[in-house]
């Protein structure tokens, strides 16, 4: 593995409108590259411009404190910053992977992160994030904390095979129960699950029973998407090395596609698999409202809220046209309590959606979306 030292010119990476998986506006990369090396990781993929060998070339950030210090800080910001929870890790590089040993990058974020008094939502795969319980407690005292774990099974030899270098299933599992003891949100991010290896009933189910036996808080789901180029490519290569019989399967299933999805209904079927044994588990499938309730502004409470609501009834298999709605509230410049003559204005904005915004803004919730969360 090589390592190399860089200087970044901001850490904190907008979102265009709050991201309603991750209930936040804001992210971050301190290490460009991970070498924990999952197969399926679309960071290896050209539209992120890693550059080296994915999964054994990795940048470190050396100068992301000093930087992220200045973004943070109120006094030194021309715009305040939104409220929501700062995102650390996902994206193209778990930080807790093995170079935060040596560099404590992320420990040293997460300790500005509790001097300006910001929630966070960390996703690792890396039971190092052990290491931050006494920052983590603290913040949550505070303010609140989620960690997140992700998981493509919990089968040990296809983790071997398709998460390489990162801490088993067991041990994952183990490192939520432990935040859970500590008095911290967790979420367990079932994803991806792989095409005709970790995608049937059984092994789905496997990870929700381990999750709920930890004590997670939600799960989260989703499925493999292969982008051309370096990410499938790879991807292709380790599968014709294990799982040669499985090849001509894929090619069916992962044409052309600039998202690099899969074609048909498959994640339709998946994701009503899912459905179901969520339902069965009684576990909620997205961050619950009371996580998030106190910490954001109206306008992004209600965008999180018609965005689940939307996802929710997808998923179901029925029709919704919410997430338009949320995406068109996004663009609104002031409160929507100030704006109320507009709302009929917003385009996917109609009657039913006004009465759910105005019991959201009268009562923090709708009744109607926690039905639907209610599974
Ligand atoms: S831990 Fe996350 S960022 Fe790192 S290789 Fe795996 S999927 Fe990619």
């Amino acid at each position: 593995m090589s390592v190399r030292e860089i200087r970044a010119k901001s850490v904190l990476r907008k979102h265009k409108k709050i991201d309603s998986w991750f209930v936040s506006h804001y992210g971050m990369n301190l290490y460009r590259g991970c070498s924990h090396d999952c197969v399926y990781c679309d960071g290896r993929s050209e539209s992120y411009y890693v550059e080296g060998v994915f999964g054994k070339d990795i940048a470190v950030k050396v100068n992301a404190p000093e930087i992220l210090e200045r973004e943070l800080d109120p006094e030194r910001r021309r715009i305040p910053l939104k409220k929501s929870f700062m995102m650390v890790g996902g994206g193209v590089g778990d930080g807790y992977q093995p170079v935060e040993r040596d560099y404590h990058l992320t420990r040293k974020v997460l300790q500005l992160i509790e001097k300006f008094d910001f929630p966070v939502h960390i996703l690792t795969k890396s039971t190092m994030v052990k290491r931050d319980i006494d920052i983590l407690k603290r913040i949550n005292e505070k303010k609140k904390v989620i960690i997140s774990f992700s998981f493509s099974s919990v089968d040990d030899h296809l983790c071997s095979i398709f998460e390489p270098n990162v801490p088993g299933p067991g041990e994952r599992m183990e490192a939520l129960a432990f935040f859970k003891k500590n008095g911290i949100a967790c979420g367990l991010f079932l994803l991806p699950v792989i095409p005709f290896i970790s995608d049937d009933s059984k092994l789905m189910e496997q990870v929700i029973k381990k999750g709920k036996e930890a004590g997670v808080d939600f799960i989260i789901f989703g499925g493999l998407t292969l982008k051309s180029g370096k990410q499938k490519s790879y991807f292709l290569k380790v599968l014709e090395n294990k799982f040669p019989e499985l090849s001509t399967k894929y090619t069916t299933l992962y044409r052309e596609n600039r998202w690099g999805q899969a074609s048909g209904d498959y994640y339709d079927h998946l994701n009503i698999r899912f459905f179901k044994l969520a339902k069965k588990y009684r576990v909620p499938v997205r961050i619950p409202f009371a996580f998030y309730n106190d910490i954001l502004s109206e306008n992004d409470r209600v965008i999180v809220i018609l965005e689940h609501m939307d996802y929710l009834l997808k998923i179901r298999g029925d029709a919704s046209s919410y997430a338009y709605a949320a995406y068109s509230l996004s663009k609104l410049k002031e409160p929507l309590s100030i704006l109320k003559s507009e709302w009929k204005k917003v385009s996917g904005v109609g009657t039913f959606t006004e009465g759910i915004i105005r019991e959201i803004l009268q009562t923090g919730t709708s009744a109607y979306y926690e039905r639907l969360m209610g599974l």
